[in-house]
């Protein structure tokens, strides 16, 4: 299970970050709880505690709503056609 290696380390990250708002326009901070495809990461792999991830999730919404963040990404944008060197 090498993806599940990326989120091993299992603390919040705002925690140790000692962030107690997390505001919806630092979309840099929202990244790290979104996967590539935009989804809220669950807790279970960023190892948010549950006051953070209640934040986060929050202001991802926010920030969806203020077209910040994008609510899906097509398929094109994110997997590079696999057909592309079968000729
Ligand atoms: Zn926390």
């Amino acid at each position: 299970m090498a993806e599940r290696r990326k989120y091993k380390k299992r603390y919040c990250k705002y925690c140790e970050a000692k962030i107690d708002f997390i505001d919806y326009k630092d979309v840099a901070s929202l990244k790290y709880s979104l996967s590539e495809r935009y989804k809220i990461m669950p807790r279970r792999l960023t190892g948010n505690c549950k006051r953070h991830q209640d934040m986060v999730t929050i202001s991802i919404k926010r920030a969806r709503s203020a077209a910040l963040v994008p609510y899906t990404v097509s398929r094109k944008e994110v997997v590079v056609n696999p057909f592309e060197n079968m000729k």
